[in-house]
Formats: structure tokens, sequence, C-alpha cells
């Protein structure tokens, strides 16, 4: 054991003597404080399980001994997330735990992008003990949303809370080596897992296939590609198939037209000697909406009025995929880019090269 008043390793928390009362003090008053809560991951642990986590992190990969800092570990979300004050810590465990835990501590005054931010500016300056609990509060956490997510989470949100994690422990700047190597591989372990889960199906990703609907070639390629959208996981308005049963003019506009409103992008079939018109209304509509168009043609054929895409369609288009080589893996990546999430790309593709 150090001896007291002797600094340790920094990237340890100060030396002293273990105070094993405290810790056991703090694991009592946090589960007692986050009794009644859970964990937002699938397995709906009890919440207590969290800073148990932290608290073993520290001990097992840190090797950190320093008595404040593990007891601020258990206690760590007790005043963000439960009825405790700063003064009940105080009076409990003492000015240096407290002070660590308000290290730590948001401010919920904030919206939560302004919280996430603000995290990023201030790790830099965060003392030796508050690092260490970050740290191992992040390599949880990222932990957590790789191996149970909490159910409501797609994909993307998941990433975006990888790479968050990640931002923040970089500002941290070196704090202890076996707990920053961890980090890195839960980090890139986290991201290699994503990367091989399809986008998710949820209300704003879903895709309206605009295209020629006329020959049953037209038809069946249409088909194919909503087919392998929806294989990739996004939801898909086809107007061949929603339409498919109404007779009324009037009732095949408002029914694609509330597709169109309901979707996060537009993939439109730009084939033909010409663009179809309906095609082309749904392109101006989806650019006038804000909505991103991805416009395809696979026709070898020249069309337009330069040979190509008509100067609106193409300037309407965030992206353009012409041809038909690798055609799959190129269209999800024009579409991954225009809904601002990372391309998933299938399987062959990606093992492949
Ligand atoms: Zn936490």
């Amino acid at each position: 054991m150090a001896k007291q008043g002797v600094q340790a390793d920094p990237g340890r928390g100060a030396a002293g003597p273990l105070d094993f009362g405290l810790t056991i003090a703090a694991l009592e008053f946090a589960a007692r404080q986050h009794r009644d809560q859970r964990r937002k991951g699938a397995d709906h642990a009890p919440y207590i399980n969290h800073p148990i986590a932290l608290l073993h992190l520290l001990w097992t990969v840190g090797g950190v001994r320093d008595s404040i800092t593990l007891a601020a570990a258990l206690l760590h979300d007790t005043v963000e997330d439960t009825p405790t004050t700063a003064t009940d810590l105080v009076n409990r465990f003492g000015v240096e735990v407290a002070a660590v835990v308000a290290e730590v501590t948001d401010n919920k005054n904030f919206p939560k992008l302004k919280r996430k931010q603000i995290q990023i500016e201030r790790a830099a300056n965060l003392s030796d003990r508050a690092k260490l609990v970050k740290l191992a509060d992040k390599i949880c956490n990222i932990e957590d949303v790789t191996h149970a997510p909490p159910t409501t989470w797609p994909v993307e949100r998941r990433r975006q809370y990888l790479d968050w994690a990640k931002a923040v422990v970089d500002a941290l700047g070196p704090v202890n080596g076996p707990l920053g190597d961890r980090f890195e591989r839960a980090y890139h372990t986290g991201l290699s897992l994503l990367d091989r889960e399809p986008p998710s199906p949820t209300a704003t990703q879903k895709l309206y296939v605009a295209a020629p609907l006329f020959s049953a070639a037209e038809r069946a390629f249409n088909a194919k590609v909503a087919s392998m959208l929806r294989d990739r996981g996004y939801q898909v308005f086809l107007p061949q198939d929603e339409a498919a049963t109404l007779k009324d003019r009037g009732a095949i506009f408002r029914c694609c037209l509330s597709g169109l409103k309901e979707s996060a992008a537009i993939v439109a079939i730009l084939d033909g000697a010409d663009a179809d018109s309906g095609t082309c209304w749904e392109c101006g509509y989806g650019y006038g909406a804000g909505i991103p168009v991805v416009a395809v043609r696979t026709d070898f054929r020249l069309s337009g009025d330069a040979g190509g895409f008509n100067a609106m369609l193409a300037g309407g288009a965030s992206s353009v995929v012409v041809g038909t080589d690798r055609l799959e893996a190129r269209l999800l990546g024009a579409i991954a880019t225009a809904l601002n999430t990372e391309a998933t790309l299938p399987p062959p593709l990606r093992d492949g090269r």
C-alpha cells in the first residue's frame, strides 16, 4: 500500500491508504439513490450495475486504488439522475468526493446537444480524478451501447454516441494507459459491429422509389430495387404497390403525395429516352420540400437536352448514379450520404476487397 501523502502515478489517482469504508458507503448510498432506476439497455439491468461497472474497470483494468476516485465513480450519476444534491455528497463523503462528482455532472439546464458539446470543451481541464471517472464512464457506456443498446436507439444514433464518446475521450488527453487502450478497443469493436448492421428501419428512413411503372420490365426493375432497399433495413414506398388497388386518379395522386411527404429521401429512376414525367414531378417536389433525391440512370442511351440528365433534374439531385456497374453498392452509398449516415455496403464488396 502506498504511503499517505505520497503522489502515486497520476493516472491512478492520488496515493493514500485505501478507505474501504468510504467505497462501501458510496456503494450503499448510490444503490439506494438509484433504486428505482434501470439502465436503458435491452437487458434493463438495475442502474447501480453501471456505477459498479465503473468501479470494476477502474480497479481491475486501471489499477486505481485512490478512495476518492473510486467513491466518486460510484456516485458519479447521483446528482445528475437522482434527487441527490451536491451538499448531500459533501455532508456524507466530504468535499473532495463531492468536487469530483460535480466535475462529471452535466448541467441539465442546457439542452442535450449543448451538454454534449460542453463535455468535449471541458474535458481537458478536468482534474486527474474526474478524468479517470469520465474515461471509465465512457468505456462502460460504449460497451453497453455496443452489446446491450437501448432498444429505441437506431444504428445511426448508436454510431453517433460512439463518435461523441471518442471526441470526449480524445479531449481528455492521456489519462491511464490500460484504460485508454480498453477504450480504443471498445470503440473500434463497437464501430465494426455497427458497420455490419443494416440501417435501422425508422420512420425517418422511408425511401420513396420514384420511377416509370408502365411496362412489365419497368415494374420488375422497380420491385427489385425496392426489395434490395428493404433488405438493407429501409422502409420503402413503392407507388406501383401502394397505389395498385386505386382506380381514381385523384386518389393515386394523394396516396403518392403522402408517401413522398413521409420519406427521408427519394430514389428516382430516370431511365427511358427521356425521364418519365411523373418521376420528374416527384423529383421537383422533393427538391422543393428539402427531401434529398438520389437520381439513378441505368439506361445507356443519351437522354435529356445535353446528352445526359436534364439540367434541372441533375441540379436538383443530391447525387446521380449512372450505369449498372456495382449499382447496389453505389446506390446504397449515395442514399447513406443523402441521409447523412454511413454507407452500409453489401457484405461481398466489403469482404472481397
Ligand atoms: Zn455514467
